[in-house]
C-alpha cells in the first residue's frame, strides 16, 4: 500500500496513475480533498485523501504524515460522491435535442457507453431499468444509480447523463424512483389501456360509451391540422379512443398532478402507451396528446406503439414504407405539442434508424436495453467458449419458460448446435436472430441459475470474466451502440 502513498505525494500530477492501479481519469479535487478510484484485485475502491476525506466510509490507512480512506463502492459513499462532484448525479436530459437510453442491466456497460457518447452529442440515459429488470437481475434502483455514478466518476465523463425509472406502473414506484434522484420517469399506462375495444362491434361501443356535449364539440365539429396534415374524428372513432385510452389518460394526469406539476420535481416525464396489443394510430396519438395537454400535463416524451414489430434485440419487422408514413405524422404531432417521440425497444432497429433521425429532424429519444446484455454475452462467446456453451445449453432448456414473458417469433431449429461449432464460430451466433432472441429473453434465468449448494451457477463466473475482459466488452459496445447512433445521425443535418 505504500505505493499509493507515493502516488498521493505526487498529486495532482497524475501521469503515473496507471502503475499505481489508479484510474487516470478518476482523479478529482474538491478544495483540498482529492478523490480517485483504484482497481485492487477483483474490486474497485474510492480513495479519498486530504481535508474532508473522513466523510467517506471505509478503511483509514496512515503512513507518516500521509493518510487516506479506502472506501468501498457502497450506496453511502455514492451519495457523498454525488454531493461533492455533481457530474456523477443524473440530470434531466429529455428536453435536449437528442437523448439515448442504454439500459445497463449488469452494471458494467457504462465504460463502453461513455466511449460512444464522447463522440455524439445525444445525452445518454446511463441508468435505465424497469421493475421487471430489477427483479430478474436482483438489483435495486440504488444499485442501478450507484453503478452509473461510479462509472462516470471512474471514466471522467462530465457531460451529464440521465437516469430513467423505466416502465413504472404504480404511484409508489414513481415516488421511490424520484426520491432516489432518478431524473426521468417513464410512466407505463398499459394496465389502463383496453385491448378489447378493437374487437367490439359498433353496437357494443355505443352501449359502453356515450359522449357528452363538451367532447363532441372538441372533436366532432371540426378537423385538426398538424403541419399541413389533416386529422379528423368521427363519432365511433372518438368513442373507441375514449374507451381504449380514457383510463390511461386519467392515470397519467393523476401521476403528473401528484408528482410533477407546479415544479414538484425537475425530473422529466415520459408516458408510454407502447405495450399494447395494437399499434397506436396517428389519430389515437393526437387524441391522447390533445387530452393530456388540455388537462395540463407537460410531457417531455411520448412512446406510441408503432406499426410493425419491435421485437427485442433484432431489426424492425414490418412494412418500412408504412412505418415511414406513420412516423412522419407521429413526429409532427409530437412537435405540435412540444415533446419528443420516444422509440422503445430500439435495440438493433438498423433498417429504420435513418428514417427516425430524418422525420424527427434529429429530435428523438431512443431506448435500448437488451442489446447491451447481448453484447456482454457475445464477449463471453469470444473469450470463454466453454462457459458460453454451458450458458447457451442452459438457455435452450429454459426457453419455453422464458417465452411466456415475451412476444418473440424465435425458431430454435435455426440455431446451430453449439457443440458442433468451432470456438471462433461462437460469436457468429450473435448475427443470427433466433440465437439472439434465445439469449435475450433468458437473461433472468441465466443470472439466477443456482447450483445445488445455492451458489450461482453462472453469475459469479460471468461477472469475473466480464471484469477480466472489460476492454473487450467496452470495445464491442462502442462499436455496436455506435452503429445505432451513426445511423440515427445519418438521417438529419446537424
Ligand atoms: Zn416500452
Amino acid at each position: 500500500m505504500s505505493n499509493l502513498i507515493n502516488f498521493i505525494k505526487e498529486l495532482p500530477l497524475v501521469n503515473q496513475a496507471k502503475q499505481y492501479g489508479v484510474y487516470p481519469l478518476s482523479v478529482n479535487h474538491f478544495g483540498h480533498l482529492h478523490v480517485f478510484m483504484i482497481s485492487e484485485g477483483d474490486q474497485d475502491y474510492l480513495i479519498a485523501t486530504g481535508i474532508g476525506a473522513s466523510q467517506f466510509q471505509g478503511e483509514l490507512v496512515q503512513e507518516g504524515e500521509y493518510s487516506y480512506v479506502k472506501a468501498p463502492l457502497s450506496n453511502q459513499n455514492a451519495n457523498i460522491l454525488r454531493d461533492l462532484f455533481p457530474f456523477t448525479k443524473p440530470i434531466p436530459v429529455l428536453h435536449k435535442l437528442r437523448s439515448f437510453g442504454v439500459g445497463d442491466r449488469l452494471g458494467i456497460a457504462t465504460e463502453g457507453h461513455i466511449r460512444v457518447f464522447k463522440e455524439y452529442d445525444a445525452y445518454p440515459i446511463l441508468a435505465q431499468q424497469s421493475i421487471r429488470e430489477l427483479a430478474l437481475t436482483n438489483r435495486t434502483y440504488k444499485d442501478v444509480l450507484d453503478a452509473a455514478s461510479f462509472s462516470v466518476f471512474r471514466d471522467g465523463y462530465k457531460d451529464g447523463f440521465g437516469a430513467d425509472g423505466d416502465h413504472l406502473k404504480k404511484a409508489s414506484e414513481v415516488e421511490m424512483a424520484l426520491g432516489l434522484g432518478f431524473s426521468m420517469i417513464t410512466l407505463d399506462c398499459s394496465e389502463f389501456i383496453r385491448n378489447d375495444v378493437i374487437l367490439m362491434s359498433k353496437e357494443q361501443v355505443n352501449q359502453e360509451c356515450s359522449l357528452d356535449q363538451d367532447i363532441k364539440k372538441r372533436y366532432l365539429t371540426h378537423d385538426f391540422e398538424v403541419e399541413g396534415m389533416k386529422i379528423s374524428f368521427d363519432e365511433e372513432e372518438l368513442k373507441r379512443n375514449l374507451l381504449v385510452y380514457g383510463k390511461a389518460i386519467d392515470f397519467a394526469v393523476q401521476i403528473y398532478t401528484d408528482y410533477f406539476a407546479d415544479g414538484k420535481t425537475d425530473a422529466n416525464f415520459e408516458i408510454s402507451i407502447d405495450e399494447t396489443a395494437t399499434p397506436t394510430t396517428p389519430t389515437q396519438h393526437y387524441f391522447v396528446a390533445n387530452e393530456l395537454t388540455r388537462r395540463g400535463v407537460k410531457l417531455d416524451t411520448m412512446a406510441p406503439r408503432f406499426c410493425g414489430e419491435f421485437q427485442k434485440g433484432v431489426d424492425y419487422i414490418g412494412d418500412i414504407k408504412q412505418f415511414e408514413e406513420e412516423l412522419k405524422i407521429h413526429a409532427a404531432i409530437a412537435r405540435h405539442y412540444g415533446y419528443k417521440l420516444s422509440i422503445h425497444s430500439g435495440s438493433d432497429k438498423f433498417s429504420i434508424f435513418k428514417l427516425i433521425g430524418k422525420h424527427t429532424r434529429g429530435h428523438f429519444h431512443v431506448k435500448t436495453a437488451g442489446t447491451n446484455w447481448l453484447e456482454a454475452m457475445r464477449a463471453v462467446a469470444a473469450t470463454d467458449p466453454k462457459l458460453y456453451r454451458e450458458v447457451h445449453q442452459y438457455a435452450l432448456s429454459m426457453f419455453e419458460e422464458a417465452k411466456k414473458f415475451y412476444h418473440v417469433t424465435t425458431n430454435l431449429t435455426n440455431i446451430p448446435n453449439v457443440d458442433t461449432l468451432k470456438d471462433e464460430e461462437l460469436v457468429n451466433l450473435f448475427k443470427q436472430n433466433d440465437a439472439r432472441q434465445l439469449i435475450h429473453i433468458t437473461y433472468g434465468f441465466i443470472l439466477n441459475a443456482k447450483n445445488s449448494d445455492e451458489s450461482f451457477r453462472f453469475k459469479t463466473k460471468l461477472y469475473d470474466l466480464w471484469r477480466e475482459q472489460r476492454e473487450v466488452y467496452a470495445k464491442m459496445l462502442h462499436t455496436h451502440i455506435g452503429r445505432h447512433l451513426e445511423l440515427l445521425y445519418s438521417g438529419f443535418e446537424k
